[in-house]
């Protein structure tokens, strides 16, 4: 018997999409909440520290929970083709929803800046895929543009329909938690998984945790109250210059007494590390933003770990850019077939 569905038969009650529709799923969601004892020791002394670990939806991102309602709505309302403008993630999203609804998908992304394993998805699932010789902000304006224009979905986070599904994941965490945490910590690119969060817990009570939000310090209008021209970040999948859902951010934020902050790319990648090496979760170097905004917020002073309960949310998975998982780290040795060459280089 086949106990989980996907998200839109589980939650559809209080999705606000169409209630007759037919789900287009990939049974998405349900992603594990991880203990992290032992980083969790070293970065939130006094507190528990949890991971919210997205990277292990169908396409490798939390993307697939805004895309499985995007798709079904845009079906049922009789769309057979959808765009999107993308770092990577949503593109790849997109294209297996749409396969899986037999519909047609072109995704547009920056040029050169789209990680591996993200083209590679688009591609594997048949997208039409348009490199732009410009950043996501200029491809997310053209193809807002063209969904006007041309009978095509759109099916960017601008799309309602995607915070209705990404909310849900607020839902879980209080679910396999058992509680609200204190602190929700997650990287902010253009700011529509923040805003479902925030969707998600006001929606489920009143109880409701801080939101700790976190920028690249290349690509943090947020942070800084200005549109970035060139955005610049290692973390690909948050190079974003003018979020689409900045207003709507910021008001999360206030709401509830949250905190949003910048860190460079060295302080993303050591945190990306350490979630690797200490808890043996691998996600891609965007998701390790949360983690190093947590790490500069309590090593600041800015937040209190004493007796807290902070989830981070990994937002990818690792794999998704290898580039970044092998240019940091030293190449493997290479030695003859001989047993006594291995225990010569053996580190025990
Ligand atoms: C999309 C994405 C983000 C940013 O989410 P926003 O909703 O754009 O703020 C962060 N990390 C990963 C891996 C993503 O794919």
């Amino acid at each position: 018997m086949n106990t989980w569905s996907g998200l839109i038969d589980r939650y559809r009650s209080r999705l606000e999409i169409s209630q007759t529709a037919e789900a287009v799923t990939l049974f998405e969601g349900n992603t594990p909440l991880l203990p992290a004892p032992r980083l969790g020791a070293e970065i939130v002394p006094g507190g528990k520290l949890f991971l919210k670990y997205e990277g292990l939806n169908p396409t490798g991102s939390f993307k697939d929970r805004g895309m499985t309602t995007a798709i079904t709505q845009a079906y049922h309302e009789g769309s057979r083709s959808v765009i999107c403008a993308s770092t990577g993630n949503t593109a790849a999203s997109a294209a297996a929803y749409a396969a899986r609804a037999g519909m047609s998908c072109a995704v547009l992304v920056p040029d050169g800046k789209i990680a591996l394993g993200k083209l590679a998805g688009a591609l594997a699932y048949g997208a039409h895929v348009i490199a732009i010789q410009g950043t996501f902000d200029d491809g997310l304006r053209m193809v807002r543009e063209a969904a006007e224009r041309a009978p095509i979905a759109l099916v960017n986070s601008v799309n309602p329909a995607r915070l209705q599904g990404q909310k849900t994941a607020a839902w879980e965490v209080t679910e396999q938690l058992g509680e609200v945490p204190d602190w929700l910590c997650l990287p902010v690119g253009n700011a529509g998984n923040i805003s479902a969060y925030w969707l998600g817990f006001t929606e489920a009570g009143e109880e409701r945790p801080r939101l700790l939000g976190a920028q690249a310090a290349g690509a943090a209008p947020i942070v800084t109250g200005k549109v970035v021209e060139q955005p610049e970040t290692k973390a690909t999948a948050i190079r974003i210059g003018n979020p689409a859902r900045w207003g709507q951010a910021l008001e999360a934020l206030d709401q509830s007494n949250g905190h949003i902050l910048a860190v460079t790319d060295d302080e993303i990648f050591d945190a990306y590390h350490r979630l690797a090496r200490l808890e043996g979760v691998f996600c891609e170097p965007s998701s390790a933003t949360g983690v190093a905004g947590l790490i500069k917020s309590v090593t600041t002073g800015s937040v209190d770990p004493e007796g807290k309960i902070f989830v981070c949310v990994l937002t990818g998975h690792g794999l998704k850019d290898p580039d970044s998982a092998v240019e940091g780290a030293a190449p493997p040795i290479s030695i003859s077939p001989s047993v006594d060459e291995l225990l010569s280089v053996l580190k025990l």
